[in-house]
């Protein structure tokens, strides 16, 4: 975990300016990886007292546009929030309890960057999600034991 003053120079290298807020909101993404927007508020405020839902969003908004955080946002989720930006890592989502977990690309560097037709464009980032049910929902129910029926 990177230093509050790490955080600062963040802020400062990305041009925006250090207040308590955006130091405290990057912090809580840094600790607290594809934490949800309600997730953030929370930990923003155990850390810095009332701070109003708008400015987090604010916050969370500027942060991402400057590329200090990435957002993402599986579908049938809301929007969730990660330090971890421009290593074009991936996604594993539970259909059942929607944990996230990140996987690194899958054939090294970036090459999911090579789109078997680029169409012309100039592609920077490859988003994939992986669907399926993680280990603990995948298993089978433990026997409940206040069942006596
Ligand atoms: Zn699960
Ligand atoms: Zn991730």
């Amino acid at each position: 975990m990177p230093t509050t003053s790490e955080y600062e120079r963040l802020l400062r290298d990305a041009a925006l300016r250090v207040t308590r807020p955006r130091v405290a909101v990057l912090q809580a993404v840094y600790g607290h990886p594809h934490a949800d927007t309600d997730s953030i508020i929370g930990v923003v405020r155990a850390d810095v007292g009332d701070v109003s839902h708008q400015a987090v969003y604010d916050v969370l908004r500027a942060l991402t546009a400057a590329g200090l955080v990435r957002r993402i946002q599986p579908s049938g989720s809301v929007a969730r929030y990660e330090s971890r930006v421009a290593d074009n890592h991936h996604h594993l989502v539970c259909r059942t309890c929607a944990t996230i977990v990140d996987v690194d690309c899958a054939t090294g560097e970036t090459p999911c960057l090579t789109a078997s037709d680029d169409h012309g464009y100039d592609i920077d980032e490859a988003e994939v999600v992986y669907w399926g049910l993680c280990p603990d929902c995948a298993a089978p129910p433990p026997p409940d034991p206040h069942d006596h029926r």
